[in-house]
């Protein structure tokens, strides 16, 4: 499947809409001045800001306003809500990256700390699973991955990216969320759809140690530029009235839950976590199908997961058991 890829705002693009941020009435000129540069650079460059999922007014004699002031990530707040767990992160904020997992695998790689956290105001080539892309707009979204370093191997993670799931629960729910549930691996419902996407990508040996970025897409307040191209129903946290100001206060609390899980499951692996997986389960006990990799479906009722977080299907020929790779898990 061919990934999807945006282009970048420029830089000039970033510091007008800093000025813009605030929601405001600026002046074409007044922009100019303050930046050093012609009134015709700044309307080039603020030309196509809605392909970011901006919408921006221009008016004849006033100049320009954001529909939507902008909510700019900011290191000292999201640790700020992030409580003991800021102890253990190294937050850097980037204004755009083609993607935050591919840029932290590198860093990784290059030995970044565990606890390392890439938070990107712009993502122009967001990954998915399989391959698939992950989109978001300019300041509308989460769009962050921290790695996450064990002693153990690769082969002992298997479950971690449903205790991601249960992290994001467990932040949602301190947000006042309540009706979030999971998808069998690692989606975030909300009732009308897709609220946030997890992808996992390890580094490291079988028998350890073992590296694992952690990468986090959640929908904040999903414009309809963005919303057109996802293929599913998406939803988005404004939908559960909690307004896009509270960005940096969402991030910190994601990130406070996610180094508690990556806690205990350094130490006890993802069985203790699993009945609290399994109650926020969605398909829990109800008819679904499985789709393989070789375009093959399977129905069956959700029996839960293994200690090592496989799903358990019970099928017209008895239990069944999948790992993650390659399945996905739909309604029926
Ligand atoms: P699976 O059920 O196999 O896990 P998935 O289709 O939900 O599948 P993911 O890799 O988790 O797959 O996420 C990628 C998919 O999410 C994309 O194919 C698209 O359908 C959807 N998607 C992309 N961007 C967004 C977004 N901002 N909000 C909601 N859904 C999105």
């Amino acid at each position: 499947m061919k990934q999807a890829e945006y282009d970048t705002p420029k830089p000039l693009t970033f510091s007008l809409l800093r000025l813009l941020a605030d929601g405001e009435f600026h002046s074409g000129e007044e922009m100019a001045h303050s930046l050093g540069l012609s009134r015709a650079s700044v309307h080039n460059a603020l030309q196509d800001v809605g392909r970011y999922g901006i919408t921006l007014h221009s008016v004849r004699g006033r100049g320009y306003q954001l529909a939507q002031p902008l909510h700019w990530l900011d290191a000292a707040q999201i640790a700020g809500h992030a409580g003991e767990a800021r102890d253990s992160l190294h937050l850097e904020i980037l204004d755009h990256a083609a993607s935050s997992n591919a840029l932290l695998l590198q860093r990784a790689t290059q030995g970044a700390a565990s606890g390392t956290v890439l938070a990107v105001e712009w993502q122009s080539a967001g990954r998915g699973r399989l391959g698939r892309t992950w989109h978001s707009g300019l300041g509308n979204a989460l769009t962050f991955s921290m790695l996450w370093r064990f002693e153990c191997g690769l082969a002992a993670l298997s479950g971690l990216s449903l205790g991601v799931g249960v992290a994001m629960l467990r932040a949602l729910h301190e947000l006042g969320v309540q009706d979030a549930g999971l998808k069998w691996p690692n989606d975030v419902l909300l009732p009308d759809g897709k609220l946030a996407g997890i992808l996992l990508e390890a580094q490291g040996d079988m028998l350890g140690p073992s590296a694992v970025v952690i990468g986090i897409g959640m929908n904040l307040a999903l414009p309809p530029q963005t919303r057109e191209h996802i293929e599913q129903a998406a939803s988005d946290l404004a939908a559960c009235g909690i307004p896009l100001q509270q960005r940096n206060r969402v991030m910190g609390l994601l990130l406070k839950h996610l180094v508690a899980v990556m806690r205990e499951f350094a130490a006890n692996g993802f069985a203790p976590l699993r009945a609290e997986w399994e109650n926020d389960h969605l398909f829990q006990q109800r008819p679904a199908k499985l789709l393989l990799p070789d375009g093959k479906c399977i129905e069956g009722v959700v029996r839960g997961v293994t200690a090592e977080g496989a799903l358990r299907l019970e099928t017209a020929h008895g239990m069944q058991v999948f790992n993650a790779g390659e399945v996905s898990l739909r309604r029926v």
